[in-house]
């Protein structure tokens, strides 16, 4: 897996962690609001594997490893590198849009996955979905599917959704509050913050 770019020595990404953020490239879907358009077609620099990025850019102070994107699912050699992460002591979580569910269940059985953020996107108003032959339903039921099996696998489960509008925001939130209760946090984000 190529990297494009790190943050080091992160406090925000992992609550709770210290962590290296990998930024992976390429993307299954294309938002409007997305903050690294740069990555979305899997091109441009890169710092290179993601063996190099971590011998070079760990530091001792980290104490996990957070996946980011572009969309870490994408690439096949996710698990390799998650295995690679613990064999080094370090905890691990992946930020992803849900639609690729398999492999991070994957990873969870084999307790290699410590944390998942869900990026919740409200297809209708703000994601183009490309790659994927999908619905919005379908959509919704991976992100479902995908969130069960993750936390039945005691992995630690947040969804985020960034909101096109107050009310897109109120209606993902009432639907993951419907589902879910308060077992799994939401976090909201503006629009405008990252544009
Ligand atoms: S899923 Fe994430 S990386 Fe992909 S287009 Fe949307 S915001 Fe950008």
């Amino acid at each position: 897996m190529l990297i494009s770019h790190v943050i080091q020595d992160s406090s925000v990404e992992y609550e709770g962690q210290h962590a290296l953020v990998v930024f992976t490239r390429g993307c299954n879907a294309r938002c409007k609001y997305c903050h690294n358009k740069a990555l979305l077609d899997g091109e441009g620099d890169t710092l290179g594997t993601f063996e190099d990025a971590l011998a070079r850019y760990i530091t001792p102070l980290d104490t996990a490893v957070v996946f980011c994107g572009g969309e870490p699912t994408i690439n096949l050699d996710l698990l390799e590198c998650l295995r690679t992460a613990r064999n080094a002591g370090l905890r691990t979580k992946v930020f992803t849009n849900g639609l690729i569910p398999d492999i991070l269940i994957k990873a969870a059985s084999e307790g290699i996955l410590d944390a998942c953020s869900i990026d919740f996107k409200d297809t209708l108003h703000v994601a183009e979905l490309i790659d994927v032959d999908i619905w919005d339903s379908e959509y919704i039921t991976r992100v479902l599917y995908l969130a069960n099996k993750l936390k039945e696998r005691g992995v630690d489960v947040e969804f985020r959704t960034t909101e096109y509008d107050k009310q897109v925001g109120n209606r993902v939130e009432f639907f993951i509050k419907d589902r879910f209760g308060d077992t799994i946090p939401h976090i909201r984000q503006r629009m405008q913050e990252i544009v």
